[in-house]
């Protein structure tokens, strides 16, 4: 097939509004948008006809690679049968089956309980309404401000913007927010006073690695330590694993990595192997039961949306959940971590411009920098990030930065020879650009 690039881009510079875009910058003539057709493995096709390695999983969604068979098959076959069934008044077989697949995956948890929505904001906030709402009904009204931690990014509705610690994303809307404290460490959260505690409703994590704060792993134990202040304080932890879920710190779940289970679990972006949208929201049966009916009383969760439960989309996730399976996914993966590390290490001493790497399982953040003895950082308006990750784009990679940390998560199919070209193709997006600003 043969795309109209000129065309494509003239369309969509006239006529389109891109996410997280300064689009004075995008539409300015020089710039030329890839425009992307086509995908197998971790490859991508753009409208020209070049590919490129698909180095941040398409925004961290991609699990076993574009266009895999398994995958392909399960969404044509549920789309011929029927796309998508309302699930306000009625059931249906993927979403049945979804759940308990779900709900095993969890086993020692005591997450009994499926909750369907459609993208990772809405998993935040149907956690936080809920919380809200539990404890609204189950004599503790009291209980109706949330915590969540600096430089975290739960989502950009206003609910799980509440919880952002993005200043530059959040910041303007903060007259807008649910009642939050940030906290700066586990530190911050435990000089909390018994009585502030007492009107927390929940507490919230992205555990093991945050994500959009620039790929920063936690200390170590912090999950466990969070996990056991909020029993103390009778407090719930919401587990947000948009990101890390489906096995991208190396476990199925990154909570699995302290043996913690949260109160809320949080999934999205990986569950359908990064093919259609879909969300979930998981709990135990007991934040279930505080919302059955008392006779006389209305205790029902008045919330959804009109694609809850999307067949296309559980069909896609079981898929997805199989290739774990009949792929040995998670069996395969710590030859790759560990070459991404010996990866990260050689490049690390390789470019003096580069002021730490940070990785967790297929995730990695490399920070870059204009003097590595003193820290100095690139001024902001050299955009070395992003100038890096466009030079990187020559040599076949293509990833996004967040400032100057440039991000490399690639799908877990990815090959421990694609792994080394693509850390190739950022030493020499890094030399090209940092080394004549
Ligand atoms: C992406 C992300 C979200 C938001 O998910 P959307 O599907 O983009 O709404 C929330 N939390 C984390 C940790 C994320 O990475």
């Amino acid at each position: 097939m043969s795309f109209d690039t000129e065309r494509l881009v003239g369309l969509d510079k006239k006529f389109l509004w891109h996410p997280f875009t300064p689009m004075a910058q995008w539409t300015d003539p020089s710039h030329e948008p890839l425009v992307l057709v086509s995908g197998r493995g971790v490859w991508l096709t753009d409208s020209r006809g070049r590919s490129y390695i698909d180095g941040n999983s398409s925004i961290w969604t991609n699990i076993h690679g574009h266009g895999h068979p398994r995958i392909v098959q399960a969404i044509q076959e549920q789309a011929a049968r029927v796309a998508h069934t309302s699930f306000l008044g009625f059931s249906n077989p993927p979403a049945a089956l979804l759940a308990e697949r779900l709900i095993r995956l969890c086993e020692g948890s005591d997450l009994q309980r499926v909750f369907f929505s459609d993208n990772g904001s809405t998993a935040i906030e149907v956690a936080m309404k809920m919380a809200v709402q539990y404890w609204q009904q189950n004599g503790q009204p009291e209980r109706n401000k949330f915590v969540a931690f600096d430089q975290a990014y739960h989502g950009d509705t206003f609910g799980a913007a509440s919880l952002g610690g993005v200043g530059r994303f959040f910041d303007r809307f903060k007259t807008f927010s649910l009642p939050t404290l940030h906290a700066g460490s586990m530190e911050d959260l435990e000089a909390f006073s018994d009585t502030d505690a007492t009107g927390l409703a929940a507490v919230a994590i992205e555990p093991v690695v945050q994500g959009v704060a620039g790929m920063r792993p936690w200390p170590p134990g912090l999950l466990k330590r969070l996990r056991s202040w909020c029993d103390r304080h009778g407090v719930f932890l919401i587990a947000d694993e948009i990101m890390t879920g489906f096995g991208r710190t190396g476990t199925m779940f990154a909570c699995q990595q302290e043996e913690v289970w949260p109160d809320f679990l949080c999934l999205a972006k990986g569950m359908t192997g990064g093919t259609v949208p879909l969300a979930a929201t998981m709990v135990p049966e007991r934040i279930y039961e505080g919302f059955l009916n008392q006779p006389g009383e209305d205790r029902t969760f008045y919330y959804g949306h009109s694609y809850t439960a999307n067949q296309v989309g559980c069909a896609a996730a079981l898929a997805s959940l199989d290739v774990f399976e009949e792929e040995s996914v998670l069996e395969k993966l710590p030859a790759k971590v560990e070459c991404l590390a010996r990866e990260l290490a050689r490049l690390s001493d390789a470019s003096p411009y580069i002021l730490e790497t940070r990785q967790k399982g297929l995730i990695a953040g490399i920070e870059l920098c204009r003097n590595r003895e003193t820290g100095q950082a690139f001024p902001p308006s050299h955009a070395m990030g992003a100038q890096v990750c466009l030079a990187a784009r020559n040599h076949q990679l293509l990833t996004r930065p967040i400032g100057d940390v440039v991000v490399f998560m690639p799908p877990l199919c990815i090959s421990e020879e694609e792994i080394r070209r693509s850390i190739e193709a950022l030493e020499k997006g890094i030399r090209q650009k940092a080394e004549s600003p």
